[in-house]
């Protein structure tokens, strides 16, 4: 009898009080999506749209972005623009951030998304290789936020910072991916304590996915990882509850990404092992 009551106290304690999500929320905000030509970032475009905000998505193919900003627009979007190229140039990520600011002289959100391509196989010891992508995925996320911060001290906004359970616990055939996803967190995490401890009233939500299905994902996994997918669409609006709601944390699916997170202090060598078992190296694809 104990267990589950201290269990219900707990859950009031911890829920008591939290605003609710509701769609109005995000009307009239100024919001940056990166990587919001294809996959998840498409998907938080699309909703955001819906709930009426003003968008600047970015992502290197032009074509795609502009597709992207005609249906933002179709679904009611207050505005939506794009800049396209690499986040691999720094230049180019404090660029995307002075466009915002051009067009609408202050920010409220910043979704930080994108990722560089790389390979799903053992590591091959290419170091250029991870060099690049800590630029792309981590060291961008880094120069945006810097960038950003001042427009999100005055709007008091939020940073969403997508990441991954591989940047929580070590994945095979990922290694250069899983590493950068790992700087992402703990650097974000670091930040936070600080904003909290300077009381800069900017909130950061690092998104913890599991695998979601995504075309990329499925074309790079496919025949080789045994998990069950969850779908883009429900991934990327709990990505926005999870920033508008200024959560530290969000986990998505919670079973497929809390739980492996908990026991991996707890039984190390077990979830390593579980990890391990979820790959079929047999099937890998040499690409
Ligand atoms: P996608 O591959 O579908 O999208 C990646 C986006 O990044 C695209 O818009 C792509 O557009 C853009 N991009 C790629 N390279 C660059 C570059 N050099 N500069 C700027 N933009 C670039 O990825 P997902 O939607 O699957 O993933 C989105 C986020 O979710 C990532 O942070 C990922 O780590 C995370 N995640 C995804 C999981 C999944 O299973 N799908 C699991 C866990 C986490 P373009 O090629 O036109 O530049």
């Amino acid at each position: 009898i104990l267990i589950p009551l201290v269990g219900m106290v707990l859950a009031i304690y911890f829920y008591s009080g939290k605003e609710e999500f509701k769609p109005e929320m995000l009307k009239g905000k100024r919001v940056i999506v990166t990587g919001a030509s294809t996959g998840i970032g498409e998907q938080i475009a699309y909703h955001l749209a819906q709930m009426g905000s003003h968008l600047l998505i970015t992502a290197r193919t032009e074509a795609q972005l502009q597709q992207v900003v005609a249906h933002c627009l179709e679904l009611g979007a207050a505005s939506a623009r794009y800049i396209n190229g690499s986040m691999e140039d720094m230049k180019f990520a404090q660029a995307v951030v002075k466009k915002a600011e051009e067009l609408w002289g202050g920010l409220d959100m910043l979704i930080l998304n994108h990722i560089g391509n790389s390979y799903f196989h053992y590591f091959n010891r290419d170091i250029e290789h991870v060099q690049k992508l800590l630029n792309i995925n981590f060291l961008s996320y880094v120069t945006m936020s810097v960038s950003a911060l001042p427009m999100l001290k005055n709007s008091g906004g939020n940073i969403v910072v997508v990441s991954s359970l591989a940047g929580k616990i070590g994945f095979p055939l990922t290694v250069p991916y899983s590493a950068t996803k790992f700087a992402v967190q703990g650097f974000f995490n670091s930040l936070r304590q600080e904003f909290v401890m300077q009381n800069i009233n900017v909130s950061i939500t690092v998104c913890i996915l599991g695998l979601i299905n995504t075309e990329s994902a499925m074309k790079v996994v496919s025949g080789t990882v045994t998990i069950p997918s969850a779908p883009k669409e429900e991934c990327a609006l709990e990505i926005i509850k999870g920033g508008i709601l200024r959560q530290r944390e969000i986990y998505y699916k919670y079973m497929f990404t809390k739980i492996p997170t908990l026991l991996r202090d707890w039984a190390p060598e077990l979830m390593d092992y579980v990890i391990r078992k979820s790959f079929n190296v047999d099937n890998l694809n040499e690409d």
